[in-house]
């Protein structure tokens, strides 16, 4: 009965095929505890000594070592 041979040897293909696409997956991680996909790196917050507001050094307005939200800011902290 080679047909029988055929189906068979068929089948045990299939099922190392799945076997080994399995193996090759990514592991799964437990649900519920999935961490957040990977997105661009968030940009260091720099804080305003004068009025507490943190914001990106980007947009902070920068004296020296020190960072502010804004220009009013700046001013207000040297005035004193
Ligand atoms: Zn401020």
């Amino acid at each position: 009965m080679a047909i029988l041979r055929f189906v068979l040897l068929t089948i045990l293909v299939l099922v190392v095929l799945r076997l080994v696409r399995f193996a090759l997956a990514p592991p799964r991680r437990p649900a519920g505890r999935s961490a957040p996909p990977p997105r661009t790196l968030p940009e260091a917050l720099v804080q305003d000594p004068v009025c507490g507001l943190r914001l990106p050094a980007s947009r902070a307005v920068r004296d020296g070592e020190a960072f502010f939200c804004s220009e009013d800011c700046r001013r207000a902290s040297r005035g004193r």
